[in-house]
């Protein structure tokens, strides 16, 4: 480990590594790199170098795990044994264990696990470097990953911390500030500004802790905005790839554009009166309207999608990936059993830990 410097700021108010007190570090962010998951993010942040990959949602094996009501959330952080100076001994430790419960606990009040019951949703998050900060590095990957695995959200989640060095408040700890400092203060919220993750580790008074507390919440809006920045260019490269007719490229608007289809579709399918009304019946919860307001833009950009392909083609498109779901929850999964329980009992007896 590095010596501790004599002092983290300098005249100026630089840090070491020439940050301002309130300045992130600068974030790189990729997501859907692993073919093999549904959804994943490899994140950047300073020297931190984190891999995020989300399953599911898929049947949970054994079925005694499973929730009647809802799915659940499986989250592991785990650092790689070269990601940080000396090697790190492979499998659990009571800290990752905790970064892990408080991690997936971050993403429970957000995550719309009540539309998959008995469901999994698996999220594997592995720091390949470690500069400090990587639990809310991972949250930040996280959400990705999920929003990349199509995993019905309320919103994105961000997370950074704010710590204390030379007896001041600075933004998003590096290293040096983490190990030696006065206090680390990571939070994690959601884009209604739910407070979903707060760790306070060290000292700081009343005034400060509200700060801290402003200095975060700051922060995580700057991160959201990079979060949507990444998921706009990936997914617009995706809409790209559908081809839209120059003419309709001109003056696309995509949530007026699917507005449109959601009406053309009302019309045109003559859609059960239960669907389209627009003034909820008595029984009709708000939750309820959530979902089938889901629903219809789903729908929609599905026909989005059907209108722009050959018709053929997207007939044979859009049904495989129902097959797909169907079977994976109905056949492979209980093909697949065996092999799963094994492996989920002792990942199971894991969680219980938790
Ligand atoms: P976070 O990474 O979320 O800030 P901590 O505050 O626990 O979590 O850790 C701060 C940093 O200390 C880590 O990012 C990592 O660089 C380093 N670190 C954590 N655990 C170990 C370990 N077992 N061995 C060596 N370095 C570690």
């Amino acid at each position: 480990m590095s010596d501790k410097p004599e002092k983290f700021i300098d005249e100026n108010g630089l840090r070491l590594d020439g940050r301002q007190i309130d300045e992130i570090r600068q974030m790189k962010i990729k997501i859907g790199v692993l073919s093999r998951a549904d959804g994943s993010c490899y994140l950047e942040w300073g020297n931190n170098k984190v891999l995020v990959a989300v399953y599911g949602p898929r049947e949970l094996h054994p079925r005694r795990l499973q929730k009647a009501d809802s799915a659940l959330i499986r989250y592991r952080y785990n650092m790689a044994a070269f990601s940080v100076e000396d090697r790190i001994r492979p499998g659990p430790s009571r800290r990752s264990i905790e970064i892990s419960k408080v991690s997936r606990e971050a993403f429970e009040p957000v995550v719309m696990t009540h539309l998959y019951p008995g469901a999994v949703i698996d999220v594997f998050a592995e720091v390949l470097q470690a500069d400090a900060g990587t639990r809310t590095a991972a949250i930040n990957a996280a959400s990705l990953a999920l929003a990349d695995a199509g995993i019905p959200m309320k919103g994105l989640v961000a997370a950074c911390a704010v710590g204390k060095v030379d007896g001041q408040l600075v933004l998003d700890l590096n290293k040096a500030e983490d190990n030696y400092g006065q206090a680390d203060f990571p939070v994690a919220i959601t884009q209604d500004g739910e407070i979903t993750l707060l760790q306070m580790d060290g000292d700081l008074t009343q005034e400060e802790f509200k700060k801290a507390l402003e200095m975060c919440k700051e922060g995580c809006r700057q991160i959201m905005e990079m979060q949507k920045e990444a998921l706009r260019s990936k997914f617009a490269d995706d809409l790209l790839a559908v081809q839209v007719p120059d003419e309709a490229a001109e003056s696309i608007d995509v949530a007026a554009t699917l507005e449109d289809v959601v009406e053309e579709d009302i019309i045109e399918e003559d859609v059960g009166a239960e669907e389209v009304s627009e003034e909820p019946s008595e029984e009709t919860s708000e939750d309820d309207l959530a979902i089938s307001e889901d629903a219809e833009i789903e729908l929609a950009e599905d026909e989005l999608v059907a209108e722009e392909l050959d018709e053929s083609d997207a007939d044979e498109k859009i049904p495989d990936v129902e097959v797909e779901f169907v079977d994976l929850l109905d056949e492979e999964a209980d093909e697949e059993a065996d092999d799963e329980d094994k492996e989920v009992a002792s990942e199971g007896s894991e969680t219980r830990e938790q």
